[in-house]
């Protein structure tokens, strides 16, 4: 893991230097709580993380951060907003929705899984002229301490 969390951040160091950005602590601090997690992060989460960033800085690296799509916001069951990285990242994955409570979690399906599913999509898109390129699949639900 620590070998990949080095290729991440230096992913993340080009991706920025195209976009003529730096990567700065701050950024890297972000990074790293997102890392640590594992699974979309919300803004309190992020918050109570206590890193030596203010809230007005965090809000400043995260909106860096996805105007250059190094992370997005993934749609909850609430309104909080939910960071992660990109899947190019982090690999292709599903969330675990929680309709009560909001929390995200990530799992994945088996290779065998992901190509029945796209061969599902791609056949009924295909009566709307529709050309799938990818997917994104939640399931929604209670989660552990919600049930
Ligand atoms: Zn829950
Ligand atoms: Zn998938």
């Amino acid at each position: 893991m620590a070998n990949q969390t080095a290729a991440i951040h230096e992913q993340i160091g080009h991706r920025l230097r195209e976009s003529g950005l730096t990567y700065t602590t701050g950024r890297r601090q972000l990074v790293d709580l997102l890392l640590k997690h594992g699974r979309p992060v919300s803004m309190p989460e992020l918050l109570k993380a206590r890193t030596r960033l203010t809230q007005s800085s965090m809000y400043r690296n995260l909106a860096d951060l996805e105007r250059v799509g190094i992370i997005h916001r993934v749609a909850g069951s609430d309104d909080h907003a939910r960071y992660e990285l990109d899947e190019a990242l982090i690999g292709h994955h599903h969330h675990l929705i929680c309709d009560k409570c909001g929390s995200i979690d990530d799992f994945e399906v088996t290779p065998a899984t992901e190509r029945a599913l796209d061969k599902a999509l791609r056949s009924a898109a295909k009566s709307s002229r529709f050309s799938l390129t990818s997917h994104r699949l939640d399931a929604i639900g209670l989660c552990v301490s919600c049930r």
